[in-house]
């Protein structure tokens, strides 16, 4: 005679708040990790993955070695219809996504969003559709709770020091320079100032380009080498003296807690959130 288990009232309460989750991007390398985040999280469920690149395999075998049995989709809108998300996690590239959180955000989908490269008009046309739509948006440049605490520092010591640079590193394959997360440092950097800060003037860049990007009166450097994978030094100069903020994330994994507070958060808030700071 088999064992009759009975749930109680508050099984059932944990099972009805379960978040359905589908990932876009699935086979890339932050996918990857988002997938396998989503499937070890008792509170969410992953019920799609999409990626033209791993078309009709399992994503479980791609990103677990295991099967899941979820075959990944090319086309969002027609996974979004069999698996009635309530979350899309997006982590494909800047060409892409802009597409991929229009089709999203129009069918109700709440989006919680990795890739980096937007401008301003994007997140101008996102807020109004989450609007239209009366759908949410979390857009960070960086799900890193250490890359998070940087920023809030720099934005801290900005106050202190009128001149800094940015020196960011990232892999070799990061499609975008300088990365989302140095211009929102520098964003957050005058604000927290009130006014922008001060690079120093070169009369002779012998090398165009050598003494960076300039942006909220600083300069931020790129620095693309395999062997990296998210790097960022804020450094502050003064007379005598220099201080150096600086986040080094050694392995993908540290995006994951970010990228779960954001997907247990984006349906209890309104429009477009953009960075993990309010939600931290
Ligand atoms: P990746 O190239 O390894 O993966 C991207 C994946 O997206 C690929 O598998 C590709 O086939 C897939 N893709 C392309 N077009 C698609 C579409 N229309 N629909 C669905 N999938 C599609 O890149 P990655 O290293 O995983 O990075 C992805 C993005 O995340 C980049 O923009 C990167 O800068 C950003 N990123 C953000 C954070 C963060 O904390 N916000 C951290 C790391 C990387």
């Amino acid at each position: 005679m088999p064992e009759i288990k009975y749930l109680r009232a508050r099984d059932l309460v944990i099972l009805s708040d379960t978040i359905r989750v589908l990932v876009s991007g699935a086979c890339g390398n932050m996918g990857q990790h988002v997938v396998r985040a989503v499937t070890s999280a008792k509170d969410m469920e992953l019920v799609a993955a999409v990626d033209p690149a791993g078309l009709n395999r399992d994503v479980g075998e791609v990103a677990l070695g295991h099967s899941l049995g979820i075959k990944v989709l090319g086309h969002l809108a027609a996974a979004i219809e069999q698996s009635s998300p309530d979350v899309m996690v997006d982590f494909t590239h800047p060409d892409v996504v802009m597409g991929n959180l229009e089709v999203a955000l129009k069918a109700g989908v709440s989006c919680v969003v990795g890739t980096t490269g937007f401008s301003d008009t994007d997140l101008k046309i996102i807020d109004r559709m989450c609007r239209n739509h009366n759908t949410t948006c979390i857009i960070a440049p960086n799900f890193s709770l250490g890359a998070n605490l940087m920023m809030r520092f720099a934005a801290e010591a900005a106050r202190y020091f009128e001149y800094a640079e940015i020196v960011e590193r990232h892999h070799e394959h990061k499609a975008d320079a300088p990365s989302g997360t140095a211009l929102k440092t520098a964003e957050l950097m005058e604000a927290a100032r009130g006014e922008p800060l001060r690079s120093a003037p070169t009369a002779h860049e012998k090398l165009a380009g050598s003494r960076g990007g300039e942006t909220a009166g600083l300069r931020i450097h790129s620095i693309r080498l395999p062997g990296y994978v998210a790097n960022q030094e804020v450094v502050f100069g003064a007379q005598g003296e220099l201080l150096i903020i600086e986040n080094v994330s050694s392995s993908r994994e540290c995006f994951m807690p970010g990228v779960l507070l954001a997907i247990r958060s984006v349906r209890k808030l309104k429009g477009l959130v953009y960075g993990l700071d309010s939600l931290l």
